[in-house]
């Protein structure tokens, strides 16, 4: 008998699956050797009650074994290096998972990406934190794997509809993820993980006869009567094909202002910019789980904050429980921070961005810019974060019940990010609309997390780089861009996207898009 339930157990039953059909034999009053098979199909921690709980559902077969037991080994492909080049310009999320789905409908992708492997990207990383150097090629956005790289990699996203997430984090399992990404309700893979996963993906693409070209910074497109023909390099090398993906993600700046020196449209869209709030995680786990110190069988609290403040949202964002702060600038003269953490959790910090969202009518302004407004606003706050710091890759730094009272901080608490803090004014450096906003966010956030508004938590400035400010505009059904056949903008950066998940489907989309218009 085949058979779908759902149990509450202690978290440390949870944490240990060799006990997993003795808890479910439980709750159906069976012996457990009855249940021949279990499937894990979802686990989340349910912090409701006084007692916290983590909810497991499975499958179950009693009394008989199942048909198929599904297994993530690493699928083979047939050799496409001598099938119908397509160019793909970025090797994020998007463009990777664009080059396996290419390579799945037996053409063959030519990745060319402006940054280095991963593993020689981690020295420039490095450099960003101990010698406050940003290599304009190569940093936490820019190298393979993308942001996603040297991200926190979650891989929970709201973007269900827009492709199979199943089947993305399955590609990832098969390249080195744990299973637990399967069923966990708020799946997470950790920057420790990431590397190794994105070099095997890497080695899953040139084993096929895909190529992947790196420290290549794409400078122009070659288009011709309407109709793409290629790209070229900064030093003049020439990338031919008819179809080229274009997935550089929303920090390539150069690309956008190479379309629009072009003649190609582009769309201002809304995004959002704010901070970075980092609290002691003994503070966030004793809000959530109303424990102190946690349970050890339990992660990292997490949470999840959103309110309306004069006619905005004002949401956390990218929230990294056990995690630190990085610096993601992409060039030197700004300050960009965001967040990550190891698969473990295990940091003495929790952060999360707070960001503002920001339409295009709030920044009529700059509307001289046109669809560079959001740009030029980023560019704004991060140039005024990187002088507030000492024009270096410190970050300009308040206590929250400083920034909300309007008071530069005489002191900073201990804080994650590497580069060091500075007190700043950040009520004063950020635009009056979204400091406003966030000084009576915060205030509400501690109605519905009661502790959050602290004098123990500090913010940093600036997270600018949640989504693109600008949208690449293309068909909806053939997804190409509106003016050039053959040009399929794709990912975060042409803003289709935002994070790991979305990014990678739009990637498969793009793909398939190519794979209709071309195989034939
Ligand atoms: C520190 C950090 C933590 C994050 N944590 C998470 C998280 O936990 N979960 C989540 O879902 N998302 C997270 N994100 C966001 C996530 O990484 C992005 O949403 C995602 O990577 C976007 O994918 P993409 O492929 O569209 O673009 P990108 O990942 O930005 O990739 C674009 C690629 O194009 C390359 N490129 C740019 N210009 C050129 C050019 N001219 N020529 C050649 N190549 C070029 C870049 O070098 C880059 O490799 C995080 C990001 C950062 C920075």
């Amino acid at each position: 008998m085949r058979k779908e339930i759902e149990i509450a157990m202690t978290p440390k039953q949870a944490a240990d699956p060799s006990g997993w059909k003795t808890a479910f034999a439980h709750v159906l009053r069976i012996q457990p050797g009855r249940i021949k098979y279990l499937n894990p199909l979802q686990r989340s921690v349910d912090a409701r009650s006084s007692k916290v709980k983590v909810r497991m559902k499975a499958e179950l077969f009693i009394d008989e074994q199942p048909i198929e037991v599904r297994k993530f080994i690493r699928k083979s492909y047939n050799d496409v290096s001598r099938k119908i080049p397509v160019i793909v310009v970025g090797a994020g999320p998007a463009g990777l998972f664009a080059a396996l789905t290419l390579i799945e409908n037996g053409m063959k992708p030519i990745i060319i990406e402006r940054g280095k492997d991963v593993k020689a990207r981690k020295f420039d990383i490095a450099q960003i934190n101990r010698e406050h150097i940003v290599n304009p090629d190569s940093n936490y956005c820019f190298g393979e794997g993308g942001a996603g790289t040297y991200s926190d990699g979650k891989l929970y996203t709201r973007s269900s509809k827009r492709g199979n997430i199943s089947e993305i984090l399955a590609m990832l399992v098969s390249h080195g993820a744990e299973e637990d990404i399967l069923i966990d309700s708020h799946p997470h893979i950790g920057t420790d993980k990431l590397p190794a996963i994105i070099a095997a993906l890497r080695q899953t693409i040139l084993d096929a006869g895909g190529e992947i070209y790196f420290n290549k910074r794409i400078s122009d497109i070659l288009i011709q009567n309407g109709k793409v023909k290629g790209v070229e390099d900064k030093n003049g090398e020439r990338f031919e094909a008819q179809a080229v993906i274009l997935a550089t993600g929303h920090s390539a700046r150069d690309i956008y202002e190479l379309l629009h020196s072009k003649g190609l449209a582009l769309e201002a869209k809304s995004f959002a910019l704010g901070v970075r709030a980092e609290h002691p995680q003994a503070l966030i786990d004793s809000i959530q789980y109303r424990q102190s110190p946690r349970d050890i069988y339990l992660p990292a609290a997490p949470y999840s904050l959103v309110k309306q403040v004069e006619g905005r949202g004002v949401f956390s964002f990218c929230m990294c429980p056990g995690g630190i702060i990085v610096p993601a600038a992409t060039e030197s003269g700004q300050v960009v921070v965001n967040g990550m953490s190891n698969s473990r959790r295990n940091s003495p910090y929790a952060n999360s961005g707070i960001v503002v969202q920001i339409d295009p009518s709030d920044i009529a302004y700059l509307s001289e810019y046109g669809p560079f407004a959001g740009l030029e606003l980023q560019r704004r706050v991060e140039d005024a974060c990187w002088r507030a710091s000492g024009m270096n890759q410190s970050a300009p730094a308040q206590r929250i019940s400083d920034f909300t009272r309007g008071v530069t901080s005489a002191t900073l608490p201990e804080c994650s990010y590497n580069p060091g803090i500075v007190p700043a004014p950040l009520h004063e450096i950020l635009p009056p609309f979204v400091a406003g906003r966030l000084q009576e966010a915060f205030l509400q956030f501690d109605k519905m997390m009661k502790g959050y508004h602290t004098s123990e938590a500090v913010i940093l400035g600036t997270e600018s780089r949640t989504s693109s400010p600008i949208r690449i505009p293309r068909n909806a059904d053939t997804l190409e861009h509106i003016s050039v056949a053959g040009l399929f903008p794709c990912g975060e950066g042409a803003g289709y996207s935002g994070g790991i998940v979305s990014s990678a489907m739009d990637g498969v989309s793009c793909a398939q898009a190519v794979v209709k218009k071309y195989r034939k």
